[in-house]
């Protein structure tokens, strides 16, 4: 598929619940989580059909994501099915890792072929702090069950914000002195309102390296294949990389590639742009796959040339992270 400014679509997000296991300031509210039901959430049938459809247009990289996609039921199964498809998209996660420990050997049967794992501090009263939840070390156990299964090559993401983490960037970097995982920092993103950070917090690219480079000097690294958003680098010697993803200061809209279709069914041609399609409807009244396609195209013609945080007139969405899926 290919929409109005050149760029060529083959990846699509499916987020499969807007529910979590934590409550990440930066991502979501304490209490009021405006949880869409269980009605309203996407079946796996309907999921599968959107996919499907996605496939035959050609998307070739489909990633599951959340809220927490390892808190749904039946997950491992999804993903089997998911991979299964015809042409055999790569499937790929997102988790904050605190069932990965338990599911990876699972997912990684399953044909899942990697997950990307968030996480803001070593530290555990700060992983708590941000979080509102308990929970490092069970990450960390489940980065290096998924490492130990395969489902490499592992990407770590961390947000970093200023007076929060920030100080952390450095510690996150040097684990790519002994470990062969991408570590990749994201600008936090004024998504929606009423969050625990705001703009002052956001901690840019520019930032980022500078940290970074306390560490030692980095070397950029040719990028092969599809482009991600990551720039990425190296310290000398080390096993991984670290990336740094510029999604407000430098972004990397004239790059992107991607549809995401939120848990209750609505196709979002752009992160950080409240403009959504509905495909649950269709999907409930019987459209036949001609017609869920036609929807996806509609989709990817509506794929603005870019976001416009940072603008004047730029307002931040009704939703959260986890009800769009990062
Ligand atoms: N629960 C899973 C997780 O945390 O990996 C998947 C869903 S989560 C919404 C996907 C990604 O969005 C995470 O890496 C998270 O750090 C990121 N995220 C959430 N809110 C964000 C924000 N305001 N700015 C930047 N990244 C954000
Ligand atoms: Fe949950 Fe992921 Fe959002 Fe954190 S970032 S609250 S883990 S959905």
């Amino acid at each position: 598929m290919k929409d109005t400014f050149d760029r060529k679509i083959d990846y699509l997000r499916l987020s499969i619940t807007d529910r979590c296991n934590l409550r990440c300031r930066y991502c979501m509210p304490e209490e009021g989580v405006d949880s869409v039901g269980h009605g309203g959430v996407l079946s796996y049938e309907e999921l599968l059909r959107i996919a499907a459809a996605a496939a035959r247009l050609g998307v070739r990289k489909i990633r599951v994501t959340g809220g927490e996609p390892l808190v749904r039921k039946g997950v491992v199964g999804f993903v089997q099915q998911l991979a299964e498809l015809p042409g055999q998209p790569e499937i790929t996660l997102t988790t904050n890792g605190l069932l990965l420990g338990d599911l990876a050997g699972e997912l990684k049967q399953a044909g899942l072929s990697r997950v990307n794992i968030s996480l803001d501090s070593l530290r555990e009263d700060r992983f708590e702090q941000i979080t509102r939840r308990p929970g490092l070390q069970r990450v960390l156990d489940g980065i290096h069950q998924a490492a130990a299964v395969g489902l490499t090559p592992l990407k770590i993401n961390m947000v970093p914000l200023r007076g929060v983490n920030a100080d952390e960037i450095a510690d996150f970097g040097r684990l790519t002195l002994e470990h062969p995982w991408d570590v990749r920092f994201i600008e936090f993103m004024p998504v929606s309102g009423g969050l625990g950070y705001s703009d002052e917090n956001r901690f840019s690219a520019q930032e980022i390296m500078t940290e970074l480079e306390s560490v030692g000097p980095l070397t950029p690294v040719e990028r092969s294949g599809p482009a991600g958003p990551a720039r990425l680098f190296r310290f000398r010697e080390s096993l991984g990389r670290v990336g740094v993803i510029p999604a407000v200061s430098n972004h990397f809209c004239s790059e992107c590639n991607r549809l995401r279709v939120t848990a209750d069914g609505r196709i979002r041609p752009c992160l950080l742009c409240s403009d959504e399609l509905d495909i649950r409807d269709a999907l409930r009244a019987g459209a036949v796959d001609e017609e869920l396609e036609k929807i996806l195209l509609n989709a990817v013609i509506a794929k603005p040339k870019q976001h416009r945080v940072g603008e004047k007139d730029y307002q931040e969405g009704r939703r959260g992270m986890q009800q769009i899926g990062g």
